[in-house]
């Protein structure tokens, strides 16, 4: 429960509206801004007023999960307006309050060591990172369906990267009976591959390995599917980069080669905005009973 705590949610998509209704059930004081066109309302919910007194009381502030842009400016896509977070509002929340973001950018890290408050970046996070893959994988599925006319199993499908994404993509095309071979760079990673029961690719030589494939999955967020990788490729082949912006892939050489590359930035969001909202409101939730202590909470 989050009684007796003050939470504002600041702009935000369709995750927040789960994660939203979730601390109105935890029974939190719930302040919202830029949700203006929602038509569900939030009757339990206070509109927020950065010029009244709600700021002093405010034990977290929860921004979307792009944060603000390099202007500090947050987009909601329940507001026509962007909204701005001042550096002197911020300043009079309590010393204790938690500015929750899914990612930073210098902008954001400069404002709150500035304003002296802890800033989480929750996609940083392994927990969050691993509950995300859950639904990351389901849309990756949903996409290579969608662009191919093969069936994943029995396609040779090639993983680049074996971390908190990259376990899960393997295991799941694995178990749908694709073949399905892991690019790794160091040695403990090329173990793992083995203890799965698959076969590793050494990415320090990414240049020189077989790297023919139908369905070919990156999660690295350096350019590692470069030209001499997307020769290999077959016509028919999938390149489908989730690494985040701008992704791992030469989209222009694999255009002119005529091989189709999709970034598919922000899965969750898009095929399962309840669950990624609920996994933010559940590690929100813990972090606040750890970090802030209510006598009534
Ligand atoms: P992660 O746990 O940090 O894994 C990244 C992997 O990339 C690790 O295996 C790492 O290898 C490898 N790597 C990094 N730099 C490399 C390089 N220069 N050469 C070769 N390998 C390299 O990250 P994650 O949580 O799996 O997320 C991966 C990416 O997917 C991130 O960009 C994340 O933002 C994105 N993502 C996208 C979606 C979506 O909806 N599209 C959803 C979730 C995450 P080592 O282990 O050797 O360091």
């Amino acid at each position: 429960m989050l009684t007796g705590y003050h939470v504002a949610v600041i702009g935000g998509d369709a995750r927040q509206i789960e994660l939203i209704r979730r601390l109105n059930e935890w029974d939190a004081t719930v302040y919202l801004a830029g949700f203006d066109q929602l038509n569900e309302s939030f009757r339990e919910a206070i509109d927020l007023d950065f010029d009244s007194q709600q700021v002093e009381k405010l034990d977290a502030v929860i921004l979307p999960v792009p944060g603000t842009d390099d202007d500090g400016k947050i987009e909601g896509i329940f507001s026509n307006q962007l909204i701005h977070l001042p550096e002197e509002w911020l300043k009079r929340t309590p010393d204790h309050c938690l500015i929750f973001t899914g990612i930073t950018n210098t902008h954001l890290t400069k404002l709150a060591n500035k304003v002296n408050r802890p800033l989480i970046p929750l996609m940083d996070r392994d927990d969050v990172a691993i509950y995300n893959s859950i639904p990351t994988v389901e849309g990756t599925l949903m996409l290579v369906i969608q662009h191919t006319d093969f069936t994943i199993h029995g396609s040779k499908v090639i993983v680049l990267g074996l971390g908190r994404l990259g376990m899960s993509l393997a295991r799941t095309f694995d178990h749908l009976g694709a073949e399905v071979l892991v690019g790794v760079r160091s040695s403990k990673s090329a173990a793992r591959v083995y203890e799965m029961g698959l076969k590793s690719i050494d990415m320090n030589e990414i240049d020189k390995v077989d790297m023919t494939c139908d369905i070919l999955l990156n999660t690295v967020p350096h350019l590692v599917v470069n030209a001499s990788v997307i020769k290999q490729l077959p016509s028919h082949a999938l390149i489908l980069d989730l690494a985040s912006k701008p992704g791992g892939t030469d989209f222009r050489y694999a255009d002119n080669r005529g091989v189709k590359a999709l970034l598919a930035p922000g899965l969750p969001g898009i095929v399962a905005p309840k669950t990624a909202g609920r996994i933010i409101a559940d590690v929100v939730s813990r972090l606040l009973n750890q970090n802030v202590r209510k006598e009534n909470g």
